[in-house]
């Protein structure tokens, strides 16, 4: 029987570098379906039933999710929770009727208890609640752990989750008040510079980032995520979730971000902190030595680069990107 693997999510900034991934990997035993909304609304369990039919998967690699950033989550933690409850549920349970070998799940390091000690590790995963900005979306992908168990359990299941930093990258979801820090700088300074609403020279202008920008955050390139989540399909064989993160030490702040985006633009003017807004939680470091113990020598593509890689896409493909 030849591989099959149903990537859900596949349009989506993680699932189109995984479709890079596949391209590169080129083989011809493994047969890839990247599956969007369009092909079914994972919510439902029919449509869910209908895509695995269709697909017949051997292995999942289950991205699909209501994904957002900090203010998105902090307007709608029902949401967040409901539909992505739905979504795992439906996904799992049609995975486990169709006997897939392999699920690999996503989960994320903004899901880890709010007060803990640093840094954080994969075995604390349910030790206290998440930041109040975003219960919804944690309760939601801790159930997928808790479900991975008990799967594994009661039928054997080998079903696993990846636990990621923040992830940026070419096409990053740029929606206003929607996106998550760095694509949303991106748009926001993009239309600050070509805006033609002032003949203010650019050296004039001033970049507004959202809070303090003191909160630490550790950034992930989505090219260097889809690579070590294509490893995990292959060689990962546990049920526990597995931290895919940058160094401690390449943890970097908001405004470190934010001046990183500002470099890529060559952006001349200045920036200002809207201390207004929320900072949400100050950090959340995690700890990648189990993923390090695996692959030691894996290297991770420089954070300048990658913004300006992520800058450069962006600009390149303004007319399609989601904005
Ligand atoms: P994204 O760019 O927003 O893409 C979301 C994907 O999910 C799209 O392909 C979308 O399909 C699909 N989707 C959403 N709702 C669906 C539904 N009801 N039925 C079927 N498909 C649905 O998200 P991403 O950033 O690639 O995130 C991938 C995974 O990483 C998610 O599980 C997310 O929780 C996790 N994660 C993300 C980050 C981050 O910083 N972005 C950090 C940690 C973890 P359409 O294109 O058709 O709408
Ligand atoms: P988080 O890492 O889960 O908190 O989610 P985000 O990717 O949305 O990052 C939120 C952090 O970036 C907070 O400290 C915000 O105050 C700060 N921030 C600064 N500018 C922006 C922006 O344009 N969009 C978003 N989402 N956050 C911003």
């Amino acid at each position: 029987m030849s591989t099959v693997v149903l990537v859900t999510g596949g349009s989506g900034l993680v699932g189109k570098a995984i479709q890079d991934v596949a391209a590169e990997e080129n083989r011809e035993d493994v047969k890839w379906y990247f599956a969007t909304s369009k092909d079914a609304d994972l919510r439902d369990v029919n449509q869910t039933r209908r895509l695995f039919e269709k697909v017949q998967p051997t292995h999942v690699i289950h991205l699909a999710a209501k994904v957002g950033g900090l203010f998105d989550n902090m307007n709608n933690n029902l949401d967040f929770l409901r539909e992505n409850i739905q979504i795992n549920d439906n996904v799992l349970q049609t995975a486990y009727e169709h006997k897939c070998k392999k699920v690999v799940s996503c989960l994320s390091t903004c899901i880890f208890p709010d007060r803990t000690t640093y840094p954080i590790d994969e075995t604390m995963l349910h030790d206290g609640p998440p930041h109040p900005s975003n219960y919804g979306y944690s309760y939601a992908k801790r159930l997928v752990d808790v479900q991975n168990h008990a799967y594994n359990q009661k039928y054997g299941c080998n079903f696993t989750s990846i636990i990621p930093c923040n992830i940026f990258g070419p096409n990053d979801n740029y929606r206003p008040v929607v996106s998550h820090v760095i694509p949303g700088m991106i748009y926001r300074m993009h239309q600050l510079i070509n805006s033609q609403e002032t003949d203010l020279p650019e050296e004039e202008k001033v970049f507004t980032v959202y809070g303090s920008g003191k909160p630490l955050r550790q950034f992930i390139y989505s090219l260097d995520l889809a690579r070590l989540m294509v490893w995990v399909m292959w060689n990962y064989d546990s049920v526990e979730p597995i931290i895919l993160s940058v160094d401690e030490k390449d943890e970097v702040t908001i405004a470190d971000a934010a001046r990183e985006v500002a470099k890529a633009f060559k952006f001349k003017g200045k920036l200002e902190f809207d201390t207004s807004k929320a900072d949400g939680q100050y950090k959340k470091t995690a700890s990648n030595k189990k993923l390090r113990a695996f692959l030691p020598g894996f290297k991770f593509t420089d954070f300048s680069e990658a913004v300006e890689s992520s800058v450069r896409w962006f600009v390149d493909n303004y007319e399609v990107a989601r904005k």
